[in-house]
């Protein structure tokens, strides 16, 4: 299980949950940080970290955005 970074990340790219990650799992891609699926130990203190309320846990995950667990998980295959 995992917490997932979503749309609003896109263009904003802050970069306070890089800072507050305490297993360093937060990468920058090309539009968007992702969360690696497989390391993400479900702290939590990315999603508070967020100024855009971009990062949910995958429980809370609406339907539309299903697709960033799925983007994540391609970018760290
Ligand atoms: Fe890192 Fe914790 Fe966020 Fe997982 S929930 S990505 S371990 S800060």
């Amino acid at each position: 299980m995992t917490f997932v970074i979503t749309s609003p990340c896109i263009g904003e790219k802050a970069a306070d949950c890089v800072t507050v990650c305490p297993v360093d799992c937060i990468v920058e891609g090309e539009e968007q940080f992702f969360i690696d699926p497989s390391v993400c130990i479900e702290c939590g203190a990315c999603e508070t970290a967020c100024p855009v309320e971009a990062i949910f846990h995958v429980d809370e995950l609406s339907d539309e955005d299903q697709v960033y667990l799925d983007k994540a998980k391609e970018f760290f295959a």
